[in-house]
């Protein structure tokens, strides 16, 4: 079997009916370096392949799809129904406590979350993916039992070896996807595994402070220098990107009270005319954009029933 043509053949396929499958792949890339907390259990050496059992793949695809649906907010398909994937993890997050922090790979391997992987494989991996995937892709075998897929090592130090090229082009795959559903920029970064949270340069931030003469932006309070927090106008997790047109200087207390929050919209009036006296601007910033991204955020993260953020 060759691997590079198999996987060539996958990208050449333009036939992506969900992001499943590049997903499922994803969580394959995995099999040559996990810790032995991650799924040891599931893989089973047998000669010159691993069979592994599909819990393994469940773990991780519960872990990729989770800040998607509980972070990010970032929609799967067009329509209003839920794909299953995204179902399911509805119906189980309450277990994972209230901030719906991503799992880690050990604990979704516990005994407690057996249902719920369960569901996963025959609701999600199953019906979705197992068999049709070979169509584009056969780089594994079904097992006998039906619960497992049988991989050749030398394919799975293939993937190893070129870990980071597979995942950035199965990134890619997955975003051409979810953009044509999405409005939501930097959707590539908001699928790595690593997200580094960016701030304004402490000069950059200063002259904000100076323009807004000291006072908080939301509740025009005077506070010290110090006192003031870089507040992400339109959220973080939406925009995922730092750039001074969207960071305003806020009070502790306006900050942690908006929080993910959408900001009404006497404050966008604020903020648009607070950009056009802005100096250091990223280049191609225009009003319009700037209200479109308010509106995509509206709608896609916010919520376009909930009402919009102002300080009592
Ligand atoms: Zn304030």
């Amino acid at each position: 079997m060759n691997s590079i043509s198999e996987l060539n053949r996958f990208f050449l396929s333009k036939t992506l009916a969900s992001t499943y499958k590049p997903t499922f792949m994803k969580c394959l890339l995995d099999l040559g370096d996990y810790k032995k907390d991650e799924g040891q259990k599931w893989i089973k050496d047998i000669g010159d392949s691993l069979q592994v059992d599909l819990n393994f793949i469940a773990v991780r695809f519960i872990r990729l799809y989770w800040p998607l649906l509980f972070k990010f907010k970032i929609k799967q398909e067009a329509t209003a129904t839920p794909i299953a994937v995204y179902r399911i993890l509805n119906e189980y997050a309450s277990q994972f406590g209230e901030n719906k922090s991503q799992p880690s790979k050990k604990l979704l391997c516990e005994d407690k979350f057996n249902e719920l992987r369960l569901k996963i494989i025959r609701e999600g991996i199953k019906p979705q993916v197992l068999r049709r995937l070979l169509n584009d892709c056969k780089i594994y075998e079904l097992g006998s039992n039906s619960n497992s897929i049988i991989i050749q090592k030398d394919i799975i130090q293939f993937m190893k070896d070129n870990k980071k090229i597979l995942e950035a082009a199965l990134n890619h795959t997955i975003e051409e996807y979810l953009e044509k559903i999405n409005q939501a920029p930097n959707i590539s970064i908001k699928l790595e595994e690593k997200q580094p949270r960016t701030v304004l340069k402490s000069d950059d931030f200063s002259t904000i402070i100076k323009m807004q003469e000291s006072r908080c932006f939301y509740c025009d309070e005077s506070f010290t220098l110090s006192e003031f927090a870089q507040e992400h106008f339109i959220p973080w997790n939406y925009l995922f990107d730092t750039q001074s047109f969207n960071i305003v200087a806020a009070c502790k207390e306006c900050n942690s009270s908006k929080s993910d929050n959408l900001p009404n919209l006497d404050y966008l009036e604020k903020i648009l005319q607070r950009n056009q006296k802005l100096k250091k601007i990223s280049h191609g910033y225009t009003d319009e954009g700037f209200k479109n991204l308010y509106y995509s955020c509206k709608s896609e993260y916010h919520g376009i029933d909930k009402p919009l953020w102002i300080r009592n």
